[in-house]
């Protein structure tokens, strides 16, 4: 039989943040444990931001969140960037910011930041079991009582849940976070992918696949407008990539689960992109024009050629029903303008998003209101505490997911170790 004032399950982002934020106020030698079905602690930190770790966002707010984002306005505004960069500066962390608000390690490794968590929690006291999951948390007279997959049990005055989503489950232990909260009373909000790939109808972006191209992209549900953003979009062997196609999956995703966007039902999805967003349409048909009267002789195939990727440009021709091989001079005026519609508004027919397997995060879980939204405190268990990806709260992509984790983590961390000296620890 182990003991622990605070036992966090799943050493992941948030997890490691709570072990930090309540060791440091314990400081006592093994009062936190840690335990993390992995062999190895932060996993899926280390993919983050292709190793980089986004760690956070400089714009962080209520507006970059989905679910049940009003209910962590508070705990947003009790944990800025400001204030999440300053607990990682006090770890030692420094950090930079590029353009777009993103932030990231200075050293630019995700190794740094689980580092810097681990350590800290370890200075301070937090102790660490790795490779036996919890299988079973179960309430006490007083406190909680856990099963580990290796036969060991836990006893603890205070347990917090921080077992992650269902995506990417090659970087988790396995072992179903949900069904622990769901046996302690909570209920869980359906779970689908987001933050992931959009699949199209067709095979144009197959047969562009890999090829990018910065542009504006545009979700439509039934025709019209719901979200746009501009960046690079990277064509796949199924369809669309890239940040800002993962900004338009986040209503793709709900739209595919639960045929509504924002709560109003659609039929259909459709991306269309603009591939030349700082022209307007009158621009790119005077570019047209101009290389239609300066080069008669030029294939229509290249017509494109100086201002987009030559595949993209061909392939943007043949959707405008031109022949490849047409001489400049030979386009028809009404073809040159299906061109240029096409150029701004290249259209394609969504028919799903790709799985968990590949999504970055989780949407759905234990819905807030059955948190307090400041402490991440359960109001179905005393000294329960349920913080990160577990919960009905998701983030637009560029480190507002991390971003919450840690806010909920060190909310979590602090009221479970105040808790805990409120009342003089468990052992
Ligand atoms: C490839 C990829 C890249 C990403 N990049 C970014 C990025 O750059 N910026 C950003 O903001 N977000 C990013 N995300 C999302 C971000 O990683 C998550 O939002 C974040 O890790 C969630 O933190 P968490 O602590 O809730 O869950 P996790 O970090 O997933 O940690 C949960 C931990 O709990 C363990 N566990 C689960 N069940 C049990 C159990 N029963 N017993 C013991 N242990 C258990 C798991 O093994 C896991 O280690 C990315 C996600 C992926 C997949």
């Amino acid at each position: 039989m182990v003991q622990a004032d605070i036992v966090i399950v799943g050493g992941g982002a948030a997890g490691l943040m709570a072990a930090c934020a309540a060791a440091r106020i314990l400081r006592k030698p093994g009062a936190v444990l840690v335990v993390e079905g992995n062999q190895k602690l932060g996993r899926k930190l280390l993919a983050t931001g292709n190793g980089r770790c986004n760690l956070s966002n400089l714009a962080a707010a209520p507006e970059h969140y989905h679910g049940d984002a009003a209910a962590v306005a508070s705990l947003l505004s009790s944990y800025t960037p400001e204030a999440i960069l300053g607990a990682f500066r006090d770890m030692g962390l420094v950090t930079r910011a590029d353009e777009q608000g993103r932030v990231y390690p200075r050293s630019g490794q995700a190794a740094a930041v689980l580092d810097a968590l681990r350590s800290c929690a370890a200075e301070y006291g937090a102790v660490f079991r790795i490779g036996a999951p919890v299988t079973a948390v179960r309430r006490e007279k007083v406190g909680f009582r856990l099963d580990c997959a290796d036969g060991e049990t836990i006893e603890t005055g205070a347990c917090i849940l921080a077992c992650g989503g269902a995506a990417s489950p090659k970087h988790s232990c396995g072992v179903d976070g949900y069904a622990l909260a769901k046996a302690l009373g909570h209920t869980v909000m359906p779970l689908y992918p987001a933050l992931t790939q959009l699949v199209c109808a067709g095979k144009t972006a197959k047969a562009l696949s890999g090829v990018r191209c910065a542009a504006c992209a545009t979700l439509l549900a039934d025709g019209k407008a719901v979200y746009a953003e501009s960046g690079d979009v990277q064509f796949t062997d199924t369809g669309l990539s890239g940040i800002c196609i993962f900004g338009l999956s986040i209503y793709a995703a709900e739209f595919f689960a639960t045929g509504r966007i924002d709560g109003k039902a659609y039929r259909a999805l459709a991306v269309a992109l603009d591939c030349m967003p700082e022209w307007s349409f009158a621009q790119v048909r005077e570019y047209l024009s101009e290389i239609c009267r300066r080069h008669p002789q030029r294939l229509a195939g290249e017509l494109l050629a100086g201002i987009l990727n030559l595949r993209i440009g061909r392939a943007l021709v043949q959707a405008a029903g031109i022949d490849p091989a047409l001489a400049a001079n030979r386009i028809p005026v009404a073809a040159l303008q299906r061109l240029t519609r096409i150029v701004k508004e290249w259209s394609f027919t969504v028919t799903g998003t790709k799985g968990f397997l590949d999504a970055q995060i989780t949407a759905g879980g234990v819905p807030l209101v059955e948190i307090d939204g400041r402490t991440m405190e359960s109001r179905k268990a005393k000294q329960l505490y349920i913080v990160g990806e577990m919960l009905n709260v998701h983030g637009d992509c560029g480190g507002y997911n991390l971003h919450f984790a840690w806010a909920s983590g060190l909310a979590a961390g602090k009221a479970a170790a105040d808790a805990v000296q409120r009342k003089g620890g468990r052992r």
